[in-house]
């Protein structure tokens, strides 16, 4: 089965919310991460064409874990709690911070992480510590600039251009970014064919 016909078999497979409760490290793994309402889930459900797998992870209980999603015998998604929600209490945030420092210094299945960002406000405080925390442990990382319907051309493509800026400070075979929309599908392509590389390598 190719890529885009595994997306569409997507299915929850179990949740982590300790070290030694995440799953086997074996196959391939590509993790999505973001701030809360960039829009992850809803890049997740578009591009398995599923409309509410990602819903699993909003269910209340399993915000702040990492959730696992198999797409094959060896291809696995990954959905990291999401980041910088200002309710969340110090001692819930220092566990989210415990578990995704181990995730990413020992996953030796993990490929790459997608970032989703609000394109009107992007590169927060908190996407700098993700950005440096992937790049500290040499993970690939590709951002997406959703909700990109929200602005106009020109003002997309500026945007573009300062995320390439601020990102040029990073190893550029480490991380890439384009424009995309969960809403309406823009930049589908490009990101599967990112998701491709990273599956295949
Ligand atoms: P999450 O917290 O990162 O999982 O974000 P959600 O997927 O729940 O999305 C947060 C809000 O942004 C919801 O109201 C979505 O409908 C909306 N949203 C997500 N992606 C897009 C997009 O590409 N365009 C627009 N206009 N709205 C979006």
């Amino acid at each position: 089965m190719n890529l885009r016909q595994q997306l569409t078999k997507a299915l929850f497979y179990t949740s982590a919310s300790s070290p030694d409760s995440l799953p086997e490290d074996i196959g391939n793994e590509v993790a999505f991460a973001g701030r809360s309402n960039a829009g992850k889930s809803s890049a997740i459900n578009k591009l398995c064409s599923q409309k509410s797998l990602a819903r699993t992870s909003k269910t209340p209980g399993r915000t702040q874990l990492i959730n696992f999603f198999t797409l094959s015998e060896t291809n696995k998604l990954v959905d990291l709690p999401g980041y910088g929600y200002a309710k969340a209490s110090q001692s819930k945030q220092q566990k989210w911070i415990e578990l995704l420092e181990y995730y990413f210094a020992h996953r030796q299945s993990l490929r790459g992480t997608v970032i989703l960002m609000d394109i009107r406000h992007p590169f927060q405080d908190a996407d700098l510590a993700m950005i440096d925390w992937c790049s500290h442990h040499q993970c690939e990382l590709h951002i997406l600039l959703n909700k990109v319907d929200k602005l106009s051309r020109n003002q997309s493509f500026k945007q573009l251009k300062l995320a390439e800026k601020q990102l040029s400070n990073f190893p550029k075979e480490l991380v890439s970014a384009q424009l995309f929309s969960a809403a309406n599908g823009t930049g589908m392509d490009e990101l599967i064919k990112k998701l491709e590389m990273w599956f295949d390598k």
